[in-house]
């Protein structure tokens, strides 16, 4: 495509492109030499119920500051952790991690974490995911994994048996980022989902492409009738809540609700969600 511009912006393209290869490989030298246990952390954000305006979930995400380049983005270095197959490492790590962080919680939230095809690649994968569970002091209800279509389709059979042994534990299972990637209504027909997380993108044009609109109303009303729970993501404003809203969601994940936050922030977090809503409750008790 960059030939088609000219001879100058070929140029351009490929000192950028050669540019992000170096950063690449940076990122996978630096990954590859990491002590995981110390430079990974778990952040959280809430999933909220904009009915009784409270958080009923958190779901975990990854951070990681090299000690030689600073902090990198989930996307570059989760990519790179793929490839490399640190992922799995990660993976326990992080779970790990964040059933650690739920004993501090004030109430009994449930967590969400992400999983990736790798993760769930192999039933040996699998039992040592649920080992870390059994073994953690949180029951496994209240514990969601995210795995996206991409994961599905890289192995079928090997995810539905996946899927199926969370079940068997207790652990749901969420489809995460909906609606992108290699979307297949079979998935839904075929696997033990209990969620559905309609993808961020689906919001960030709600205001002006009533495509999307109809897109998220539809999926809405698919998850009503397959009685799965849908989290709307990505709600950044008050005005893409009030459309979601209106749609019917009621759960929703975004930066206008809260952004993720470092794992010693969420007793506080939560504990301030519930004074304020005893304070709801008293003004209305109050009230005429
Ligand atoms: P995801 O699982 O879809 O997570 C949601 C992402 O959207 C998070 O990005 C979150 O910070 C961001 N987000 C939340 N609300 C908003 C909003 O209102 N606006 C915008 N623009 N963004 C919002 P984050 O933390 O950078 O993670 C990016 C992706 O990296 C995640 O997407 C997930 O696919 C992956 N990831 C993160 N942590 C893990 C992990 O522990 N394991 C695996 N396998 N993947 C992870
Ligand atoms: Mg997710
Ligand atoms: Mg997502
Ligand atoms: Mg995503």
């Amino acid at each position: 495509h960059a030939k088609q511009n000219g001879k100058g912006a070929a140029v351009v393209f490929d000192e950028r492109h050669e540019a992000a290869i170096r950063d690449m490989a940076v990122v996978e030298q630096a990954l590859r030499s990491a002590d995981l246990e110390q430079e990974m952390s778990v952040h959280f954000q809430p999933l909220v119920d904009i009915v009784s305006q409270r958080t009923i979930a958190l779901e975990a995400l990854a951070r990681w500051t090299s000690p030689e380049i600073g902090p990198i983005r989930p996307d570059v270095f989760i990519g790179a952790a793929e490839r490399s197959g640190q992922i799995v490492e990660i993976t326990r790590l992080l779970v790990a991690k964040a059933l650690r962080e739920m004993r501090a919680w004030p109430m009994d939230v449930r967590v969400s974490i992400n999983l990736s095809a790798r993760d769930i690649a192999s039933m040996e994968n699998v039992r040592r995911l649920l080992a870390i569970v059994s073994e953690s002091c949180i029951a496994p209800h209240r514990i969601d994994f995210e795995i996206t279509e991409t994961a599905i389709v890289c192995d079928f059979d090997q995810a539905r048996d996946a899927l199926a042994a969370f079940h068997e534990l207790g652990v749901r299972t969420a489809l995460d980022d909906f609606g992108t990637g290699h979307s297949s209504l079979s998935h839904l027909r075929l696997l033990p989902l209990d969620k559905l997380k309609i993808d961020a993108s689906f919001v960030s044009d709600i205001e002006h492409n009533p495509t999307s609109e109809d897109i998220v109303r539809t999926v809405l009303q698919l998850g009503r009738n397959l009685r799965m729970e849908c989290v709307v993501e990505g709600v950044e404003t008050e005005a893409q809540r009030d459309r979601v809203a209106a749609l019917g969601a009621t759960v929703m994940q975004g930066y206008h609700f809260a952004r993720p936050m470092p794992a010693e922030a969420v007793p506080g977090y939560l504990n301030g969600e519930a004074v304020s809503a005893a304070r709801r409750r008293r003004g209305r008790g109050a009230g005429p």
